[in-house]
């Protein structure tokens, strides 16, 4: 089989409402999806999500990978979704220039490869008649991390939000049973204590508390930071400091009590060899789009394991269906993810683009999917209708 066709559209993804944390308010996604036609009659779809603060990408340097990369390398035919695979790994993105504020490292171009590698294994998986998590569970870098599951449990997120829509928010998440909540903490202007004092009444001490900082504290405050916020028992810290200051984490993680998380710091390989080297972390937080794609997360995932450091799953903000379901098959069929964050499609995005609804149900609840490829479907005129911009790749 080979790929006949390969299309990229930006698409405006409206949010139900503003998501805040601690370095940004996000009122819509600039949404890169991507169509892979194969010349068996197979189309498969992939998803991007842009973010300067995490890979240094944009919306704009999106479409220029798009466009300036040569996209022929990837014409020659292949066997099965494995060797589709190997080809995409070892395809190089064209050298598209930084945004100037940003220091380039090697995940910019990461929710490119991400969107490219979810089309054609969606493609290639379909025309070999297996699902992605199949895919995934014979991947070489997966030996050792395999675990089937029927069905996994996704984390609540409370945002930093007023006080009062805090504490709504809590007992929603209570009454809808989530056994592990992440809490944004952080925000300029925010009483952490308070806030993580009425969150940890209402949902009672049996319910996993953790805290993403986004970045927001520097690294000679984080033990004052984190000292009120101890007697409610966080399970995890993520991503107190900048990336920026990320090697101090080594010193700091001695005097804090709470296990480190790695996020806008842990993108890509180097990332995480140095994560590990410089001993900064307990934990990596892989999220699709910001790692790109499938198979660098499950080699992330790997990497993190050898080093006996955990992972979680996280997502992006108002991801659509298509990342919903490929985030699906990574978490039912990879072992030890400690938290799972993602499908909360309904919830979060106007436009899920799937005709199926992949949210999750009480408790966090949602099931695996065993259909052929993603196992989704994607009609085509209504990513056409949304698209503000169709780009031809190949
Ligand atoms: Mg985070």
């Amino acid at each position: 089989m080979k790929i006949c066709s390969l299309t990229a559209f930006v698409v405006p993804i409206a949010l139900r409402r503003p998501v805040r944390h601690a370095s940004h308010v996000r009122h819509h996604n600039d949404t890169l999806i991507v169509r892979c036609r194969l010349d068996t009659g197979h189309t498969g779809w992939g998803e991007g999500l842009p973010r300067p603060y995490v890979t240094g990408e944009t919306i704009e340097t999106a479409v220029q990978h798009v466009q300036q990369t040569s996209w022929h390398g990837l014409a020659d035919s292949f066997q099965d979704p494995q060797e589709a695979s190997d080809m995409l790994d070892e395809f190089v993105l064209a050298d598209v220039s930084a945004p100037p504020e940003v220091v380039p490292r090697a995940c910019f171009g990461n929710s490119v490869r991400c969107a490219v590698e979810l089309a054609v294994l969606d493609a290639a998986c379909q025309a070999a008649g297996c699902s992605v998590g199949e895919f995934i569970c014979r991947l070489p870098e997966a030996a050792g991390i395999v675990r089937r599951q029927k069905e996994v449990f996704y984390s609540g997120v409370i945002t930093s939000e007023t006080p009062g829509r805090q504490r709504l928010s809590a007992f929603k998440m209570k009454l809808f049973g989530f056994a592990q909540l992440k809490v944004k903490v952080g925000t300029a202007g925010q009483d952490d204590r308070r806030c993580l004092r009425s969150v940890r009444r209402i949902v009672g001490k049996n319910v996993d508390l953790r805290l993403d900082a986004n970045e927001a504290w520097q690294p000679q405050d984080v033990v004052s930071r984190m000292e009120p916020l101890l007697p409610f028992a966080p399970s995890c810290l993520e991503q107190p400091v900048p990336h920026a200051a990320v090697a101090e984490l080594a010193d700091i993680r001695s005097s804090l009590a709470v296990p480190v998380m790695l996020d806008e710091s842990l993108c890509c390989q180097e990332d995480a060899e140095a994560a590990i080297r410089q001993n900064t972390c307990d934990l990596f937080n892989l999220r699709l789009s910001k790692c790109g794609g499938i198979r660098r997360s499950v080699r992330l995932a790997a990497t993190a394991g050898q080093a006996g450091l955990g992972w979680q799953l996280g997502s992006q903000v108002g991801e659509t269906g298509i990342l919903s379901a490929a985030g699906r098959h990574f978490a039912c069929n990879i072992d030890r993810i400690r938290y799972l964050e993602g499908s909360y499609d309904r919830f979060l995005v106007r436009e899920r683009l799937t005709q199926e609804d992949l949210t999750f149900t009480r408790r966090g609840r949602a099931e695996r999917i065993d259909r052929p490829g993603l196992g989704i479907t994607v009609p085509d005129d209504r990513v056409q209708n949304l698209a503000e911009q169709t780009l031809e790749m190949l």
